[in-house]
């Protein structure tokens, strides 16, 4: 994605039965930092004694000393990655959360969002609920100890029961962990084995990395109950239409893991495929935006027959590089993350692979970049259909009027950024690339038609998505 500017909100892991449960946690956040890079948390149970670390950066930054993590000891952990506004206010924010309740403690990581979060924040408030964060999140922990049931694991899906939204989610009590799918099923989280551990995770590459192996996924409307007496499902929510997140296979999920129970790689490739067959162009060579676009980049090269170069490097040690409002080097920002291969590009014509457009400010100066190292044409090709909405879902991404594709044209955009031509894949073309069905699949930020209608739209409440958002 050229524009760096739309976040998938976070990543969560969980596991049960390990003595190791922080560290193999930590590395599970690791694999699973590309879903969130500014704040990480870890909480476990030690036989009923609950300790918390977390704090504002990537993974290996919250946990940069190994004491950290020896100290947050137990068999058992939950752990979240999260993309957040920066400042003093996110660092309430900072998940997992942990409230402790009639002298019990529950742990909660969720990747999503909620879209009657304010309307049940307002009652809860008037009942009295005192709230520690601004996150919607919270809203099910304090429905949660409201709940009348006897049992931890009935008031949890009492709590479920009332949110509406996105949530994939992994919670903590003193003796087990719980993970839970909202009954759309919006985003991912599979269910894997370590050794006599169990472990649940956002994707499957965190599995991966500790040797786990990937059991199934965690059904939309099914809550998970992982104890000493093993698995145990609830089902407590209403069946609902499916409406799992396109975009995970276009961009946030990594191409090493298995999504909505396929091959992120495999679709993705097909995405650059079917990308070829829809918009064919005279050129010499394929190049793709590093990272996420390589992968279509590969299909679309396979299917026109089109050489595949590599023609920009990113440079991956950008981090929070410092860049001074008043500089003097024109389009800086760019040029940090990207630089042009220009024994590469000189001279050629030149398609362009990304998996999507945003805002398309950093469209247009990647494009300026690859004219300027010698490129003869420059045709862009978007794996993905113009992005007209935004989504209420858990994506952050600029509001309406910021997406460039909600007011202007193919036509206006290939103007904008200055290219040869522009060229995007269909929804059809999308939608046909998975094996599921097309209906199964939410493609509200493309189509602009919601599954769950978002306050804003059915009038009754403001709810802006997200906030986090960067220029
Ligand atoms: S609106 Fe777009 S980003 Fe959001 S859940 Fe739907 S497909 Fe995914």
């Amino acid at each position: 994605m050229m524009d760096t500017i739309v976040h998938d909100n976070c990543g969560v892991f969980g596991i049960f039965g390990n003595s190791r449960a922080a560290k193999l946690t930590y590395f599970g956040l690791y694999a699973l930092q590309h879903r969130g890079q500014e704040s990480a948390g870890i909480v476990t149970s030690d036989r009923g004694i609950i300790h918390m670390h977390k704090g504002m950066g990537e993974v290996s930054e919250v946990f940069a000393d190994e004491k950290t993590l020896s100290r947050l000891s137990g068999n058992m952990a939950i752990g979240h990655t999260r993309y957040s506004t920066t400042g003093a206010s996110s660092l309430i924010n900072i998940q997992p959360f942990l409230i402790t309740n009639r002298s019990r403690h529950l742990a909660i990581a969720h990747n999503g969002n909620l879209t009657n979060s304010l309307e049940l924040r307002q009652k809860l408030d008037a009942k009295g609920s005192i709230f520690q964060t601004t996150s919607d999140t919270e809203v099910i922990v304090h429905l949660a100890a409201r709940s009348r049931k006897r049992r931890r694991i009935d008031r949890i899906c009492d709590a479920l029961t009332t949110v509406k939204g996105a949530f994939s989610l992994t919670l903590l009590t003193e003796d087990s962990i719980v993970a839970a799918r909202d009954s759309h099923g919006f985003h991912p989280l599979a269910l894997g084995r370590f050794r006599k551990s169990w472990v649940v995770a956002s994707e499957t590459c965190a599995f991966d990395i500790i040797g786990a192996r990937y059991v199934r996924d965690i059904e939309p409307g099914e809550v998970l109950e992982i104890s000493a007496a093993g698995l145990r499902s609830h089902y407590p929510m209403k069946k609902t239409k499916h409406a799992f997140c396109i975009f995970e296979y276009i961009y946030f999920s990594r191409p090493d893991s298995i999504v909505f129970g396929e091959n992120v790689d495999k679709i993705r490739r097909r995405l650059g495929r079917q990308l070829a067959i829809e918009h064919p162009v005279d050129a010499d060579i394929v190049i793709g935006i590093p990272d996420s676009a390589n992968t279509a980049t590969l299909g679309f090269a396979e299917e026109s027959g089109i050489r595949f170069e590599i023609g920009l490097i990113r440079n991956h040690y950008v981090g929070r590089t410092f860049i001074d409002p008043h500089q003097s080097i024109r389009d800086l920002d760019v040029k940090v993350k990207f630089n042009p291969v220009k024994g590469v590009l000189k001279g050629r014509k030149v398609v362009v692979v990304d998996d999507s457009i945003v805002r398309g400010t950093t469209s247009r100066k990647l494009v300026k970049l690859i004219r300027e190292a010698g490129a003869k044409e420059v045709h862009v090709r978007i794996s993905s259909p113009p992005i007209v909405s935004p989504c209420f879902y858990g994506i952050d991404m600029p509001t309406r009027k910021e997406l460039i594709a909600s007011h202007r044209s193919v036509a206006k955009i290939e103007k904008y950024l200055k290219a040869d031509s522009l060229r995007y894949l269909s929804l059809e073309g999308m939608l046909s690339m998975a094996s599921l069905p097309k209906t199964d699949f939410c493609a509200s930020c493309f189509s602009g038609r919601y599954p769950i209608k978002p306050p804003a739209i059915n009038g009754k409440h403001r709810l802006k998505p997200r906030q986090g958002l960067k220029a």
